[in-house]
């Protein structure tokens, strides 16, 4: 193939226990040709959503179709066939890659890697410390190979960015010899997210990643804050697992190990069900019922007690880690706050910082008020600190590494197409 004919398009897959979402970007120009979403695979109400973008990021031409599929190879199958009516489908000669979201890489995987056998063997044998995410991850690696069996398949880790973390901050002060037997460390995750936000953040103030120090602060369902020293991961705030940390949806984030205990001796309760009520029951939808930031955010301007307190625990944790991570860097450039809840949410970012000028933060109220999908200031220009608003696009930094691996160039205008995010459609 020839130069100008080079192949440019990539599909990012995200493969979940449940669900699969998927976009499709054109690397030539970082433009979305098509987003979607299957969800709920192996019940019989599974449901598709495709919306092509080719003519615009409207999501004009948006088709939807439920009844069951049954598994992730079905959920891809149909996604190919999806993709195929707009003439893009999987058997394309511009498809360049496939580009995967694998949640866990342990220590191995520092970088984007071109999937072979021993590359998903390895996946494979890192399921004890991520059961949750990396068996789905691996069987979309599995389903997409025998699909495209010719075709670069590449993996981009969540752990990734973080395998740069010192030694004091990656281990846990637990007998070494343990740890090490169970690779017991702070792994970190939504790497892709803070490696992209914290570029982003010293663009945004006209530096060289290299000269910036971050605090990230991804604020989604799941949450996580990272210490970003000259573009490197120095701590993160999620652990072994991505229970660690914030609170979240319906994760406790920290929390004193021993409760686990006391619920075992004193509640009766088994490992599973102790696992599933810090993951999925606590967090915000624990302390008040609600996971949804702008329902808990009504509730508390219509004065509701429960709200107000879970509101006020999330705001709490946030502050205690940007003040840890204030220490930790010594010298703090930028605060950027990023995912749902960081990108939309006014009313966390001016509490997160409220009365921490000491700290040289503070938020401009009408600077953070705007709504915006670009990255912005929001802070005053008279605070020391820069606090930032930055969106983040964990599918276009998955595409721009998956294509700089298999070839091409990662220049290709990556500000220039941010419509049509999937994870909504
Ligand atoms: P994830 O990818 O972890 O599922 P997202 O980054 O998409 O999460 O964030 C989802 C969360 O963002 C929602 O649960 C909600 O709490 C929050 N969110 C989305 N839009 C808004 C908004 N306009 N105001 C406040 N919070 C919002």
């Amino acid at each position: 193939m020839t130069e100008s004919s080079r192949p440019t398009r990539v599909l990012v897959l995200n493969s979940g226990s449940s669900s699969v979402k998927y976009q499709l970007l054109d690397m030539a120009d970082s433009s979305r040709l098509a987003v979607g979403l299957v969800e709920r695979i192996g019940e019989k109400t599974s449901r598709l959503v495709h919306t092509p973008l080719a003519g615009g990021p409207d999501g004009a031409g948006k088709r939807e179709r439920t009844g069951p599929i049954a598994d992730h190879t079905a959920a891809l199958r149909a996604v190919a066939d999806e993709l195929a009516r707009d003439g893009l489908g999987l058997d394309s000669p511009e498809l360049a890659a496939i580009g995967h979201r694998v949640v866990h890489g342990g220590l191995k995987f520092s970088e984007p890697t071109v999937v072979d056998d021993a590359v998903c063997a390895e996946i494979e044998r890192l399921v004890p410390v991520a059961p949750l995410h990396n068996p789905a991850n691996l069987t979309g690696i599995r389903t997409a190979r025998e699909l495209r069996p010719d075709l670069p398949q590449v993996a981009v880790f969540d752990t990734a960015f973080h395998t740069t973390m010192p030694e004091h901050a990656a281990r846990y002060a637990i007998d070494i010899e343990t740890a090490d037997a169970h690779r017991i460390r702070r792994y970190g995750f939504h790497g892709t997210s803070h490696a992209y936000v914290s570029r982003k953040t010293a663009e945004l103030l006209g530096k060289d990643p290299a000269d910036v120090n971050v605090i990230v602060l991804h604020l989604g369902n799941g949450a996580s804050a990272s210490a970003v020293a000259g573009g490197r991961c120095v701590d993160t705030s999620m652990g072994l697992t991505p229970l660690e940390g914030l609170v979240m949806g319906t994760r406790s984030g920290d929390i004193d190990p021993a409760v686990t205990f006391h619920l075992e001796r004193v509640a009766g309760m088994s490992t599973d069900e102790i696992d599933e009520l810090l993951n999925k029951k606590s967090g915000l939808v624990g302390l008040c019922g609600d996971n949804d930031m702008r329902e808990i955010r009504r509730r508390v301007d219509e004065g509701d007690p429960r709200a107000a307190l879970a509101f006020d625990i999330y705001i709490h944790r946030l502050r205690k880690y940007i003040g840890a991570y204030t220490a930790v860097l010594g010298r703090v450039d930028a605060v950027a706050f990023t995912a749902g809840v960081g990108e939309n949410a006014a009313a966390v970012r001016e509490a997160a910082v409220a009365g921490l000028e000491a700290l040289g933060l503070a938020v401009d109220a009408e600077r953070n008020a705007v709504r915006s999908d670009e990255p912005r200031i929001v802070s005053p220009d008279s605070a020391g600190t820069v606090v930032a608003v930055v969106p983040t696009d964990e599918e276009l930094e998955i595409a721009a590494q998956t294509f700089a691996l298999v070839g091409g160039d990662r220049s290709g205008g990556e500000d220039r197409a941010r419509a049509g995010r999937a994870d909504d459609a």
